[in-house]
C-alpha cells in the first residue's frame, strides 16, 4: 500500500451553504441570524441550516423551530429556494474548475480535487486563489474552508478544523499526531455505536484508537472497514473501494397511445441517450446496463454487460440487446406502461480497467468522438439539436426529469 510523502488532495466544504447563498443573493438578510426552514409559516418543522450569525447565538442545523426561536428570538426564518442552492453549486463549482479541476463533487456543499506537483508545494497559494476567485466572481457572503492532507478523507477531517473561510494543511509529518486531540464525533466512520463499543474496550480517545494494529481495528469494526479506517487515518493512499456514483438512469411512463413494443423502444432509446449525455458529462463509464418494462399483469426486468463505455452508439447497441431479450420474452401484443434504463456499475475515466481489445478498437474512438461533438452541439444550443437517430419526446414531456443533487436514482427505483 502506498504511503504519500506530500500532500496530493484538497477538500472544500462550503461555509453554512444554504444560509450563506440566501445572505449573498438577498442582501437584507445579510449580518443577520437567519435559519433555513422547508416551508413558510409554521412552527412545526425545523431549521435546517442556519447563519454564522445565528450559529453564534446557539443555534444550530437541524434543529425544531421552537428551540431555535428560544435560542435565538429574533432569529429570521426563510424558507428553502432548492433551485437558487442548485444555481450557486453549479456557479462556485464553475469558478473552482477556472482554478483547478474538480475531482468529485461530494454533496452540494462539498468537493474534492488532486493537486500536481506546483499545488502540493504551495497549497497557501492555491486556498488563496480559490477564496479570491470565489469573492470576486461570485461573492463575499459565500466562503469556503479548505483542507489538505494525503488522501481525501484525512483532507476532509482536515478541512472542518478552521471554520469558517480557514485553511488547514496536514503534512505527512503531521499525521498521525495531528487527530490525537480530535473527539471522535470528527471521524468519518466512527459514529455513535462504533464509539460505545470502542470505550467499552477501553479505548476514550483519538491517540488509544491510532495505537491499535489495523488487524485489531478490522476485529473492532467486524469489518474490512475498520482496517481501511486505520490507514486511512495513518495517511496511506486507499483506492476508492466502488465508484462513487450509483449509477444514470431515467424511467418514464409511456403516452396511453405509445405503448406498443417498437414505441416503447423508441422512448427508451430517448431515455437511453439522455442518461448517456449526463453520464458523459460527469466523465463516467458504464459497465452495465439495465432495462425494466411495466406491464399490466407483470413486468420484465434484464441486465447486460457493456464494456466500459459512455458514447451513444455503444449504449444503443446495448439496448437494442437488451430489447432483443425482452422481445423474446414476452408476447408480441404487451402493451408496455413504464419503461426504465439505468447505467450501473460506473468507473470514473481515470478508473477504468481498460479493455486492451477495446481500448484501441478505433470504431469505439470514433463514435466517442462522435458523441462528444453531438453533446458539444446540444450543450451550445441548449436542446437536443442533433441525436442519433429520431427525436420525437412523447406527449406530456419531462423525457427523464430534472437533475438532482441530494437524490441519485437507486437501482431498486428501476427493478
Ligand atoms: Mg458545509
Amino acid at each position: 500500500m502506498r504511503k504519500p510523502t506530500t500532500i496530493e488532495t484538497l477538500y472544500l466544504d462550503f461555509d453554512g451553504f444554504f444560509a450563506s447563498v440566501e445572505q449573498q443573493a438577498r442582501p437584507a438578510l445579510r449580518g443577520k441570524p437567519i435559519g433555513i426552514v422547508p416551508f413558510e409559516g409554521t412552527q412545526h418543522t425545523v431549521v435546517i441550516a442556519c447563519s454564522k450569525e445565528a450559529k453564534a447565538r446557539g443555534c444550530h442545523n437541524v434543529m425544531k423551530v421552537p428551540d431555535a426561536l428560544k435560542a435565538c428570538p429574533d432569529l429570521i426564518l426563510v424558507p428553502q429556494t432548492p433551485d437558487l442552492y442548485r444555481r450557486a453549486h453549479n456557479t462556485l463549482l464553475a469558478e473552482i474548475n477556472t482554478i483547478i479541476p474538480i475531482d468529485a463533487v461530494k454533496s452540494i456543499d462539498e468537493l474534492t480535487c488532486r493537486l500536481d506537483t506546483s499545488q502540493i508545494k504551495n497549497p497557501h497559494d492555491l486556498a488563496d486563489k480559490i477564496h479570491n476567485r470565489i469573492e470576486r466572481y461570485v461573492g463575499p457572503h459565500i466562503t469556503c474552508s479548505i483542507g489538505f492532507a494525503a488522501n481525501r478523507q484525512l483532507a476532509k477531517i482536515a478541512c472542518k478544523q478552521d471554520k469558517p473561510n480557514g485553511t488547514t494543511i496536514w503534512t505527512p509529518d503531521l499525521v498521525p499526531e495531528v487527530l490525537f486531540p480530535l473527539p471522535f464525533d470528527d471521524i468519518p466512520g466512527i459514529g455513535e455505536n462504533m464509539q460505545r463499543r470502542l470505550n467499552k474496550i477501553g479505548v476514550y480517545d483519538m491517540q488509544r484508537l491510532l495505537a491499535l494494529s489495523p488487524k485489531h481495528m478490522r476485529k473492532i469494526w467486524n469489518s474490512v472497514t475498520g482496517e481501511r479506517l486505520w490507514y486511512v487515518l495513518n495517511g496511506y493512499a486507499l483506492q476508492a473501494q466502488k465508484s462513487e456514483r450509483g449509477m444514470f438512469g431515467h424511467g418514464r411512463v409511456l403516452p396511453p397511445d405509445q405503448r406498443s413494443i417498437p414505441e416503447a423502444f423508441q422512448i427508451a432509446r430517448m431515455l437511453l441517450i439522455k442518461a448517456a449525455r449526463r453520464m458523459r458529462k460527469a466523465g463516467y463509464y458504464s459497465h452495465k446496463l439495465h432495462l425494466w418494462c411495466g406491464m399490466r399483469e407483470s413486468s420484465f426486468g434484464t441486465s447486460i454487460a457493456l464494456s466500459g463505455v459512455h458514447d451513444d452508439k455503444a449504449c444503443i447497441d446495448g439496448l437494442k440487446a437488451v430489447w432483443a431479450r425482452l422481445e423474446a420474452s414476452v408476447p408480441r401484443s404487451s402493451r408496455i406502461i413504464r419503461v426504465g434504463v439505468t447505467f450501473g456499475d460506473l468507473k470514473l475515466a481515470g478508473q477504468r480497467q481498460t479493455d486492451i481489445l477495446l481500448n484501441d478498437d478505433p470504431e469505439r474512438q470514433k463514435w466517442e468522438q462522435v458523441s462528444h461533438a453531438i453533446d458539444h452541439l446540444n450543450a451550445k444550443y441548449s436542446g437536443s439539436i442533433v441525436t442519433l437517430g429520431p427525436w420525437t419526446p412523447p406527449k406530456g414531456g419531462h423525457l427523464g426529469g430534472k437533475i438532482s443533487f441530494t437524490r441519485i436514482p437507486r437501482a431498486e427505483d428501476f427493478w
